[in-house]
């Protein structure tokens, strides 16, 4: 075997029956003696005397001791929703709508009454909503409307440890915004506050005392857990493909090890989606006698709605397969895991700053920190003592980095500046608890003054608080904006709604690329990668309304009576056909509905379409792309317009083998060389009347 030791198979008792099938059908009361057993419910006056005492409050505890679901509640029962909302913030998207879907079932209310959740481009909250769970970003975003978030009575900071951009922008807004409303400085006179705000941060690692410092000692409590012990194996040797290692060692488990399900790390969904194939694949090949595996993906893109599979029982004894990116590693625990497999790979969101401009924003899989091996294997050892499968030597554990560098030192800080420039806020003047690199600074800077948003005095531009507007990368929403005089935001929205969804819309498989390129030629644009997506979705469109190979006038018809199912069918059966993600079709849809709301606001008519004209749309784009561009060189390579890096267009691009004067992509990617993604040809004399050549540092 590939791995150093066995654990001895031993006999473990059958699960216990009968099982429920999901979280929504549980009874009640099952529900409330589950939260009597977490860890966290025997300290619960403690821990509300606490919070009511400090004004800061730091709560460290194990993963899946209850923190995060149990906590706001705890507040709503000690009466802190009276004097407004309990908010609580989540890194991801995904863990929010989870986590605020469980303490509805918990609190026995339907979704966005007492409980709700605000991510971007959905939110499910109303007037009675009490606990919202929310997205770092989106309370990063309610800052510029009401500056000192005083609809809530309490905020809690939810792995904190993580230390995202957005988290550490509230961290250091939350400081200020404590010293106005709790110590009187408002303006309104001193002595008591009348809106008085509470700060909780929650952390699933030992970091405590730098938050704590930072809020001028804050009280420390700790939560202990229930963790059992997790034997750990290291791989002996290296593993060159740890999709196919990661197979292995599920069917090793799978075949010899007693009952108990599994769940398996990898970096991002590509390789999710590949090895749920494979297992699915030699699942169905056992013979008979060994239990059913049922295969659950859980990643970021993935649609709410499909979410409870990961809670759900398996029947018959199937043993459960939960293939996860690091959303598993602390947001959401998942109940029955026994078995950890680690491939010790992750995705990192790291930007590039160029010190001439045209820095580059890049998402990598990179080995993971020590930090984060640790807490995948705790995974395992929720409910019993659990194993842990590392696909990686010992010697490799060794050389990881302790923990993750904060990400206000890795990411592209356009922007949050942008909205901390709205807010009156200079980042470099900010307290933060850890400062941005210079140059990481200078280059956001200079991104902002290329689109408009700042002028050569630093200041903000109208332009600049209208691109704040949108929830959009500044580069999407100047894209947007331009598209108003163009007359081309119909299309705009279209293109736009796709690249800021999560997942990507073409669908690959190696095997199938002659199919594919087949299925996909009418699409094909010969201006690049922007107009066949628009053509995409159009069609897409079309599919729904006609019904290809379906009798126009009855699909029609049933349109007209409300039954739309006949062009859903059709519509999914096209994307089928097509090799397109009608997932990303159908969340770029929900996206371009918001969109068009922001529009309203901004005073853009969304209606506005240039019909079968292309180049109002491509200028558009290239108005936001503008740092995005590359000049052909005589010897036929691409050298970027800003920084002049050779850029090579991306395999997988219509664009691939063209050769034209200009172009313009949505990002590069690092790879054994540095390719562009999403291209599309522009027209050279596009740049000089933007004036990114005169605004260009000589
Ligand atoms: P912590 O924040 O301390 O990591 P949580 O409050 O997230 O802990 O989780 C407490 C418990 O709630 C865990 O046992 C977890 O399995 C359970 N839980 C969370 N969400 C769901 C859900 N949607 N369905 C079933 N159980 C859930
Ligand atoms: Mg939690």
């Amino acid at each position: 075997g590939a791995f150093k030791h066995h654990p001895q198979a031993h006999s473990t008792p059958p699960r216990k029956k009968p099982r429920v099938s999901g979280p929504a059908e549980e009874p009640l009361e099952p529900i409330q003696e589950h939260r009597r057993q977490l860890p966290i419910a025997r300290g619960k006056d403690a821990l509300v005397q606490e919070i009511i005492a400090n004004e800061v409050t730091v709560l460290l505890g194990e993963t899946g001791s209850g923190k995060t679901t149990q906590v706001p509640q705890y507040l709503l029962d000690a009466g802190f929703a009276e004097q407004g909302i309990i908010g609580i913030t989540q890194p991801r998207k995904v863990a929010a709508i989870s986590l605020a879907r469980r303490v509805s079932v918990e609190q026995g209310q339907p979704l966005g009454t007492r409980v709700g959740y605000s991510v971007r481009f959905d939110e499910r909250a109303s007037a009675e909503t009490k606990i919202k769970y929310m997205t770092d970003g989106m309370l990063t975003r309610e800052l510029l409307g009401d500056s000192l978030l005083s609809k809530y009575s309490v905020i809690v900071i939810d792995e904190a440890h993580e230390r995202t951009l957005r988290t550490d922008l509230l961290l250091a807004n939350l400081k200020r915004i404590l010293r106005l409303r709790n110590k009187g400085e408002d303006g309104k006179g001193k002595g008591k506050a009348r809106n008085p705000l509470k700060v909780v941060i929650m952390s699933a690692t030992l970091d405590a005392e730098k938050f704590s410092q930072f809020f001028h000692s804050a009280k420390i409590i700790y939560v202990k857990g229930r963790q059992h012990p997790v034997k750990i194996y290291h791989s002996a040797q290296g593993q060159q493909d740890y999709v196919d290692a990661a197979l292995r060692t599920f069917f090793q488990i799978h075949i010899d090890q007693p009952p108990g399900d599994v769940l398996i790390f990898l970096p991002g969904q590509e390789d999710i989606e590949s090895l749920e194939k494979s297992i699915e694949l030699f699942a169905n090949q056992l013979p008979q006698g060994h239990p059913e595996v049922m295969v659950v993906p859980m990643f970021a893109a993935l649609q709410a709605s499909q979410m409870p599979r990961v809670f759900a029982v398996p029947q018959n004894n199937a043993r459960k397969c939960i293939l996860a990116t690091n959303i598993a590693e602390t947001s959401i625990t998942i109940p029955g895991v026994r078995y950890v497999i680690d491939t010790g790979k992750g995705k990192e969101k790291r930007y590039l700053a160029g010190n001439t401009g045209g820095g580059l924003d890049t998402l990598m899989t990179r080995d993971i920190t020590q930090s984060s091996a640790m807490q995948r294997a705790g995974r395992a050892g929720r409910e019993g003592p659990g194993f842990c499968y590392r696909l990686y030597t010992e010697e490799a554990f060794a050389a990881m980095l302790p923990a993750a560098e904060p990400e206000i030192m890795r990411c592209s800080l356009a922007q949050a500046m942008l909205q901390l420039l709205c807010l009156g806020q200079d980042l470099q003047e900010l307290d933060l608890m850890d400062m941005p690199d210079h140059d990481a600074i200078s280059s956001a800077l200079r991104t902002l003054f290329l689109l408009g948003a700042l002028d050569s005095h630093r200041e903000l531009t109208p332009l600049g608080r209208a691109m704040a507007s949108f929830p959009l990368e500044p580069t999407h929403a100047r894209a947007v904006i331009a598209s108003k005089e163009l007359g081309s935001t119909a299309e705009v929205l279209d293109v736009i709604s796709v690249l800021a969804s999560s997942s990507k819309l073409f669908v690959d498989a190696t095997d199938k690329r002659a199919e594919i390129a087949e299925a996909r030629r009418a699409l094909i644009h010969p201006a690049g990668d922007h107009l066949t997506l628009l053509n995409t979705v159009r069609a897409y469109r079309a599919a729904g309304v006609n019904g290809e190979d379906d009798d126009g006038e009855a699909e029609r018809r049933k349109e007209a009576k409300g039954k739309g199912k006949v062009g859903r069918d059709a519509r999914k059966e096209w994307a089928r056909a097509h090799f397109i993600s009608e997932r990303t079709l159908r969340e770029a849809a929900a996206i371009r509905e918001q969109l068009c709301v922001s529009c309203e606001r901004a005073g853009i008519d969304w209606r506005v379409s240039c019909g079968e004209r292309e180049e109002p749309v491509l200028l558009s784009l290239a108005h936001g792309l503008a740092q995005n561009a590359a000049l052909i060189a005589p010897d036929g390579t691409y050298k970027q317009i800003m920084g002049q890096t050779v850029v090579k267009i991306h395999p997988g691009s219509s664009m691939a083998d063209k050769k034209v004067p200009a172009i313009i992509y949505d990002e590069l990617v690092y790879t054994n060389q540095i390719y562009a993604r999403g291209v599309s040809s522009i027209s050279k004399s596009f740049f000089a009347t933007l004036g990114a050549f005169n605004r260009r540092e000589a």
